[in-house]
């Protein structure tokens, strides 16, 4: 039994996303890597993502590449792997993004004993200032990790927009390219991952500007939400509500816009701000709230509804503008933040409802 507040999560609609970047990736020589963490690795997500024919799944989470250990998906580890998980790292993922040599002769030393060979992607610094190697230093840990047995130096990557905001462009992920293409002439070898970063560089790909030498992106956004990251809006052909919540209404009722007596703390330990007096309105109280979700990260999808306020347990809503549409016990609709998904996703508090 489904109860409210649940989440919506469409299948089909997803499933759509991830076809049509995975196209549009291919037409420019470039494989899709999905990176699951911003929904847990939730299995029915990945199993719709390994029908999709995706070769390798990321996540930032060991416990997360675990979730998808059966599937036909090489597993990639996104975050820069702990020392003291080397073992875990080299038994559940194939691939790991690096930045520090000391890890990777850890790596390497794990690798040894399982008797396997583990591959290392290169992260490089190019001004967002998260993990990479600075280009200067990058000769010298990739002669070091060459020398590794049990390590194969697979690609180079980069991660932009993250700590630093910094936006993808010829600079930035030209510089990648040409550090892959010093390598490989170097120490004469392929290196057939060059990983151009996240669904920040879907811009420069819908643009035709990203460098060829890019065949990898690894990316999140574009497939759960359908939106880039750079000015945060939807991209054109793809679904915007993969996921929605919904919420019962348990109150509704005209009442004053202003509360009514002295005001002081609310129950957050807040000073009471009053907002513009519209006099009575037709409001909602809906039962959700910000024990169950980050309240900040979702909207209405119906336009018209206003949000009033929030607390552990209560969303106030103005329906004054929909005040034919909505009578007691229906359910009110919710989009959600990218930000915001993770911790509804993993919420005991939300049901998850599939339409498949
Ligand atoms: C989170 C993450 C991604 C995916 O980012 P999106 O913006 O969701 O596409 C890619 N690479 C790394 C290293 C990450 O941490």
């Amino acid at each position: 039994m489904l109860t409210y507040p649940r989440i919506t999560i469409d299948l089909k609609k997803l499933k759509h996303n991830a076809k049509t970047v995975k196209e549009l990736c291919a037409k420019q020589g470039i494989d899709v890597y999905p990176v699951m963490k911003g929904v847990g690795a939730d299995r029915r997500i990945l199993e719709t993502l390994s029908d999709v024919g995706f070769k390798v799944i990321a996540d930032s989470r060991i416990q997360n590449l675990i979730k998808g250990q059966d599937l036909p998906m090489e597993k990639m580890l996104l975050r820069l792997p702990m020392i003291s998980a080397a073992d875990e790292v080299v038994q559940h993922a194939d691939i790991s993004l690096n930045s520090e040599l000391i890890t990777i002769k850890a790596l390497n030393t794990s690798a040894k004993k399982q008797n396997k060979k583990h591959k290392v992607v290169l992260m490089v610094e190019l001004g967002d200032l998260r993990e990479g190697i600075l280009p200067k230093d990058i000769e010298a840990v990739a002669a070091e990790v060459l020398k590794l047995e049990n390590i194969e130096l697979c690609g180079v990557g980069v991660n932009l927009t993250c700590y630093g905001a910094v936006i993808p462009d010829e600079n930035n992920i030209g510089e990648l390219c040409a550090v892959a293409t010093r390598l490989e002439e170097k120490f004469n070898i392929k290196l057939p991952i060059i990983s151009g970063g996240n669904t920040s560089s879907i811009p420069m790909l819908l643009e035709n500007t990203l460098p060829k030498k890019v065949n990898v992106l690894r990316l999140g956004e574009i497939i759960l939400l359908g939106t880039e990251s750079v000015a945060g809006t939807l991209v054109e052909g793809y679904n915007p509500d993969v996921f929605t919540i919904e919420a019962e209404i348990i109150e509704l009722k005209d009442k004053n816009s202003l509360p009514t007596g002295k005001t002081g703390y609310d129950a957050f330990g807040k000073v009471y701000e009053a907002p513009e007096d519209k006099g009575i309105r037709r409001r909602a109280i809906v039962a959700i709230g910000r024990q169950d979700i980050d309240l900040d990260g979702i909207w209405p999808l119906d336009s018209k509804i206003g949000i009033i306020g929030s607390s552990s347990d209560h969303f106030i809503l103005d329906m004054e503008d929909v005040k034919d549409n909505y009578k007691m016990g229906d359910t009110v609709k919710f989009g959600i933040k990218y930000s915001s998904l993770l911790r509804v996703m993993t919420s005991t508090y939300l049901p998850k409802n599939y339409i498949n």
